[in-house]
């Protein structure tokens, strides 16, 4: 790190909904390009990257791979390889919530699994506590109070500082922030997809949020590479549709997908900026959302979206074309 304090200059950082903590507008995350599978030199290039440019928060969770769990490997390698000194100046998230382990203890919501899950990620990034600890899903099998019951006690263990839930809708986010005010855990952010292509949250979520003064950290806010220039003609041999272990499905990319995509483009074109960052400034518009939570298979594309904060304002009349297209 040659200019420590240069990267604060940079980065535009905000409050997490009413709490003290505050994260960088643009997150990064570690489900893709960080397993065992991938080239640890570019994983490593990337980290280092990114948190050179401002971005302090990195996510992971307890399945992140492939090999489930070598994401928090390969990131607690970098981290006390190369960032060794820096831990006060991050913040590290993981959850767990979808199939770890076999048997009936390594998936869901109880108690058994994620206190479990907690001291396995903490063993595998070679740390004594995260900084958030999320419940990933909700478990319909699992009362919300036992799932929030185990968080409450990651915190008293000191194994996590903040706990969040992901995914939650509106109901179950309810019901767990009553419990989390009972317990006075400091429960403080949700997690949840949002993108142009999938408002889903503003429907009721954004609304609840605000009013439990949860903060929003935004996943997929590129809709996993859709809401780029990358498919705008065809799908590269290296994106994640092409790639065997990617989640973005080539069925995902239509006809009437790529209209609008290229729609899309030109407004961006019409801002001087690419899509990827119009994509991420679209979700930024959100005042309740506090980080847009990135991926990259690369340093270009984190340099690219990281632009946005240059040009992140957005009028109603493109708000307006947006929107048209996207009707
Ligand atoms: P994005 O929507 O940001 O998609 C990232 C992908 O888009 C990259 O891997 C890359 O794909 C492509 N891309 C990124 N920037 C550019 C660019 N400038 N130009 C062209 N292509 C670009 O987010 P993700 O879907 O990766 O999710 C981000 C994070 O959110 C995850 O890592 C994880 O931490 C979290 N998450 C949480 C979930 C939850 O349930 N809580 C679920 C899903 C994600 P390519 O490989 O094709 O280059």
């Amino acid at each position: 790190m040659n200019n420590p304090t240069s990267k604060y200059e940079k980065m535009n950082f905000r409050f997490c909904g009413t709490s003290g903590l505050q994260l960088p507008a643009i997150s990064f995350g570690l489900w893709h390009n960080f397993g065992s599978v991938d080239l640890y030199e570019n994983s490593r290039k990337m980290i280092l990257y990114a948190f050179e440019r401002g971005i302090t928060h990195f996510d992971l969770a307890n399945n992140y791979g492939p090999e489930p769990g070598s994401a928090e490997e390969t990131f607690g390698r970098i981290l006390h390889k190369d960032l060794a000194g820096y831990r006060d100046q991050m913040i590290i998230s993981t959850k767990a919530g979808y199939y770890m382990w076999p048997g009936p203890y390594g998936d869901g919501g109880s108690r058994k699994y994620l206190l479990a899950s907690l001291d396995q990620s903490l063993q595998r990034m070679n740390l004594d506590y995260v900084d958030i600890y999320y419940h990933h899903r909700p478990d319909p099998d699992t009362p919300i109070e036992e799932s929030m019951l185990a968080l409450d006690h990651a915190v008293r263990q000191g194994k996590a500082l903040y706990v969040g839930i992901s995914s939650y809708n509106s109901e179950q986010t309810r019901e767990a922030m009553r419990i989390m005010r009972e317990l006075r855990t400091p429960c403080i952010i949700h997690q949840v997809k949002y993108n142009m292509f999938d408002r889903d949250i503003e429907r009721d979520l954004l609304d609840t949020l605000k009013e439990f003064g949860l903060g929003c950290i935004v996943f997929s806010p590129l809709a996993q590479g859709l809401l780029t220039d990358k498919y705008l003609n065809d799908i590269p041999a290296d994106s994640r549709a092409a790639k065997p272990n990617g989640f973005l499905s080539k069925d995902a990319i239509t006809d009437q997908r790529r209209a609008q995509i290229k729609k899309l483009n030109a407004i961006a074109q019409s801002r001087n900026q690419s899509l990827a960052q119009l994509a991420v400034a679209w979700v930024l518009r959100q005042e309740t959302v506090t980080s847009a939570l990135i991926g990259a298979s690369s340093i270009e594309q984190i340099d690219d979206n990281l632009k946005v904060l240059e040009n992140s304002e957005l009028s109603t009349e493109e708000l307006k074309q947006i929107n048209d297209v996207l009707q």
